[in-house]
């Protein structure tokens, strides 16, 4: 008899950790009841401390394009740590082979800053754009992740009520109130509020903040809304940023850019483009980008420059894991499999629903997955969800865990190359069990 829980091992061990990591976890919105503790991962594939073996959708959240220790990032990195060092906090050649190689697949990216993750990516694009503009106020949308800085951690969650834009709660507590003020949230592809809203306070706003689809619901921006605030933006010479930490490398090598032909100012990148490797990056067009350059003139620096800095800052073995990834992503191949699985697991889960009479719908876009029950699409807004029966979309994705896939709560899941067309088999087999149960 299959049971709801985690296995003894896993059970046990997360308890003890619970003791000395907050949550027995390294990041809050990944927390659900029953979490398996992880033992190992190979490709697809994860195993947790009880040798339960699931078929792994979550991907890292994200960055594992080519499933868990790809062979030849792993190589490449390993080689390079070894012949090549390990830390150099000094300029050396894989910097300009990394950032050309983001130069060639985003149009906007005329000079590249390597971070470390892509919060680090978001908050130097914003700073970049209120040095650029001498204004405060940043504008995002509602349900959008752009990392977990004070100025952006606001508005992130769906809520039971639509909330009273553009003043929406805080996602953190201690997030001081003249942070929380300087950020305005506003309803996500609502192109006519934005109109209104950004019309009549151009002149405070320094940077309008994208994400392409709001990676925890999957919903994608329509082209429309996102050419309205390539336009606005333009007109009020507020910085258009698009934050492509998830889509870039992903969805296109260009991210949604690429896939809409429209350029942003500024784009904040990570995930995809590390292979899995820790790594973030912000570029953008020169006349932004040079205002992080140094003179040389600490005193003139400290009112005219961008600062930004990190000790872990171009370390060769993430430029490598870059490097690698990239030159591999470019295979059109590559993206093009991974969103014809995305779509074909989109495609079964609705098919069941029909076949077992679930009123629900599928949200995400190319190899981005995700669906919602007791809720019918297509979905435009993340004000629609509020509707959706999420206790039964919790049970799915219990369900699921239970039949060896792990899709992250929601339920949503990355696919990635390591998927092949036996896992997508098996886990539409598993979709169809999980459905049998429901
Ligand atoms: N932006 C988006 C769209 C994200 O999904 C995330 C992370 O999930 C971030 C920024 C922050 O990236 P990191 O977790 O690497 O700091």
């Amino acid at each position: 008899m299959r049971s709801d829980k985690a296995g003894d091992h896993c059970a046990e061990a997360l308890s003890r950790l619970k003791k000395i990591i907050p949550g027995g976890l390294d990041g809050n919105a990944k927390y659900f009841d029953s979490m398996p503790m992880i033992k190992r991962a190979y490709g697809c594939r994860i195993v947790d401390l009880d040798d339960k073996e699931y078929i792994d959708y979550c991907c890292g959240y994200g960055p594992l394009v080519f499933g868990h220790s790809d062979p030849d990032i792993t190589r490449a990195v390993a080689e390079n740590i070894q012949s090549g060092g390990m830390i150099y906090g000094l300029p050396h050649l894989l910097m300009e082979e990394a950032a050309s190689l983001v130069s060639q697949c985003f149009k906007c990216a005329e000079m590249v800053r390597f971070t470390n993750s892509g919060t680090e990516a978001t908050l130097s694009c914003i700073r970049l754009a209120r040095a650029a503009t001498h204004r405060d106020k940043i504008v995002k949308f509602y349900g959008a992740y752009h990392g977990t800085h004070e100025s952006v951690l606001i508005g992130t969650k769906v809520l039971e009520a639509e909330p009273p834009y553009p003043y929406v709660d805080p996602n953190s507590a201690g997030l001081p109130k003249g942070v929380i003020q300087d950020t305005y949230v506003l309803p996500f592809n609502d192109s006519r509020f934005a109109e209104r809203f950004i019309g009549q306070h151009a002149e405070e706003i320094a940077a309008v903040l994208v994400e392409p689809v709001l990676g925890g619901y999957g919903i994608a921006a329509e082209k429309e809304f996102i050419q309205t605030l390539r336009s606005l933006t333009e007109r009020n010479k507020i910085t258009l940023i698009f934050d492509e930490v998830v889509t870039g490398f992903r969805l296109a090598l260009g991210g949604i850019q690429e896939l809409y032909g429209i350029t942003a100012d500024l784009v904040a990148l990570g995930k995809a483009m590390g292979g899995g490797f820790p790594i973030g990056a912000f570029a953008g067009l020169r006349h932004y980008m040079e205002k992080v350059a140094p003179t040389g003139n600490s005193s003139f620096d400290n009112l005219n420059v961008v600062y930004h800095s990190g000790t872990y800052n171009c370390n060769p073995m993430g430029l490598t894991a870059v490097k690698t990834a990239v030159r591999k992503l470019m295979n059109p191949d590559v993206i093009r499999s991974m969103n014809a699985a995305g779509q074909t697991l989109r495609d079964s889960l609705q098919q069941l629903m029909k076949k077992y009479g679930v009123v629900g719908t599928t949200t995400g876009m190319g190899s981005l997955v995700q669906c919602y029950f007791g809720i019918e699409g297509p979905i435009t807004r993340p004000e629609e969800l509020v509707k959706a029966d999420k206790k039964l979309q919790n049970k799915f994705q219990s369900l699921l865990l239970q039949e060896g896939v792990f899709f992250i709560p929601g339920p949503r899941g990355y696919v990635c190359h390591a998927h092949r067309p036996a896992d997508l088999d098996q886990t539409t087999e598993a979709f169809e069990r999980a459905f049998k149960r429901l």
